[in-house]
């Protein structure tokens, strides 16, 4: 596709206030603008400071290309919510007692943008709208003045799979308890799942009334993009497209719009470390022998779980960074780490306390293995960057995810992690410490590599001209372009 014919092209997105959903978006924000689309982003206030500076970076280093955001009014206290709570991230890093019903409150308050968002698509006319799924009610707002509203969930095809078959089949209601394995029916693959892995939301729960709200409108939405590319998960593409959603495009790995250092470390909030000093750290190691444990966006574990952990990576005896969603509180007592534990680390270990470059990171040629919670950004992030993977799987769609990663693909190996975290059940040092070390030292580790090497390449190719991801960004902007 020429650039010319893009050039009309004029999509707005709208991502759901929460990291792991603003950075996949920001990213396709990014690709589109880059193969010739106007893009503008939709945010509230303070969502917004998070995107300027990388949306100037991009511009700066792309004179031409067009990006913007158009802010939106979400007067938090108004809508019942703290006083300035318009991301998920103020929920998890002020957490009470009732953040599962502050949750639920922020994720139904997001209606009141519905005004707004009506009058900005009779004004502008964009040529189409990716929304996130947490919007049930963009669909039809667009469709109102003939606008295609497109959905992203920011997962994978499988796991958008794995939660149609469980809906369609519900298998979880023949079992005797939430713990008894069974096979997803008719699903390629017999994967096997407990019922509160799958953690399907009770259709009579406010949030499965919610979820239901969301089907129905993806029903009469223009189609699917999809963070993923063809040759990773092909069957499950296949069947998506069969039998889910028709019109669904992969347009992924996302990551991989960012190229330069400093793109890939200043996604999402400020890395707590400097970026020059975290490359100065990974170079002075020898290729593939560090792991990299983060657990996304959102995680806060126990000080009894961070003791574990911390007693598992020092038994392992491997290279590690370490990321931990606590201030920095270096000099004081931090009840979380075993005493001495830094000095007797030291050189081998790196904790980094808050935000960590996670992209920067991957990439470098010394990481070796990444222990994931597999929310699907790092998953794709860890796939795009060649890894094979510890796995710990807590909550949300993760454990679709996993299944992805240890039984299909075979990238991964899981640490122990069978229940909800939410359940409160301890993952051992032992198991740390195995887990770890079965990903970077062995024969089976060796195997693994290389599959995941294999992966990593394939990615980079689906999203090189002429690759699928490519091929499929192109066939989509095709088509929005042509019902002008
Ligand atoms: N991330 C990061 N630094 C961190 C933690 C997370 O850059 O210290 C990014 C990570 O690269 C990913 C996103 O935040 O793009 C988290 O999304 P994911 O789907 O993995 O998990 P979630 O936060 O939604 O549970």
């Amino acid at each position: 596709m020429t650039s010319e014919v893009s050039e009309r092209i004029h999509v707005c997105f709208f991502p759901f206030m929460a990291h792991g959903h603003m950075i996949p978006i920001l990213d396709m924000a990014k690709l589109f603008s880059s193969r010739g689309a106007k893009s503008t982003i939709i945010t509230t206030p303070s969502n917004s400071k998070i995107l300027e500076k990388p949306i100037e970076a991009f511009r700066n280093q792309n004179p031409g290309l067009e990006i913007g955001i158009r802010i939106f009014d979400f007067p938090s206290v108004e809508l019942g919510l703290p006083e300035g709570c318009e991301n998920v991230d103020f929920i998890n890093s002020n957490q009470k007692p009732d953040a599962g019903d502050l949750s639920l409150k922020f994720l139904f308050s997001t209606k009141h943008m519905k005004q707004q968002w009506e009058s900005f698509i009779e004004t502008t006319k964009p040529s189409c709208i990716v929304a996130d799924m947490f919007f049930p009610w963009a669909t039809e707002a667009a469709e109102k003045f003939g606008v295609p509203r497109l959905v992203f969930h920011g997962t994978s095809f499988f796991s958008l799979c794995c939660s149609y078959n469980m809906r369609t089949h519900k298998p979880h209601k023949k079992v005797a308890t939430t713990s008894t394995p069974f096979v997803i029916p008719g699903l390629p693959g017999d994967i096997v799942i407990t019922a509160e892995q799958a953690n399907v939301a009770d259709e009579e729960t406010p949030m499965g009334k919610f979820m239901k709200e969301v089907r129905e409108s993806e029903s009469i939405s223009f189609g699917v993009l999809v963070n993923s590319f063809y040759e990773l998960e092909s069957t499950y593409a296949d069947f998506y497209r069969c039998f889910v959603a028709k019109r669904a495009w992969h347009i992924g790995p996302l990551s991989l719009s960012n190229t330069e250092i400093a793109e890939k470390a200043g996604r999402g909030k400020k890395a707590s470390i400097d970026e020059r000093e975290c490359l100065q750290w990974l170079d002075s190691k020898t290729p593939g022998s560090v792991v990299y444990m983060s657990f996304g966006s959102g995680t806060n574990f126990t000080n009894e779980q961070l003791l574990e952990i911390a007693a598992g990576l020092e038994g392992s005896g491997q290279n590690f960074i370490w990321v931990v969603r606590k201030n920095n509180n270096k000099g004081e007592n931090e009840e979380w780490l075993p005493e001495g534990f830094e000095e007797r680390t030291k050189g081998k270990g790196l904790i980094i306390r808050g935000w960590a470059p996670q992209v920067l990171i991957l990439d470098h040629k010394a990481v070796g293995g990444f222990v994931t919670h597999c929310g699907w950004n790092s998953a794709i992030e860890g796939i795009a960057a060649g890894l094979p993977m510890v796995t710990w799987p807590m909550g949300a769609e993760q454990f679709y995810n996993e299944k992805l990663l240890t039984k299909v693909l075979k990238t991964g190996v899981n640490v122990g992690a069978t229940e909800l975290v939410k359940k409160g059940k301890l993952i051992s040092r032992e198991e740390v410490e195995k887990a770890v070390r079965e990903v970077i030292v062995g024969e089976e580790a060796e195997e693994r590599r290389e599959r995941a090497k294999k992966l990593g390449e394939m990615a980079k190719a689906a999203v090189e001209e002429g690759g699928s991801s490519f091929k499929d960004l192109n066939k989509f902007m095709e088509e929005v372009n042509g019902r002008k």
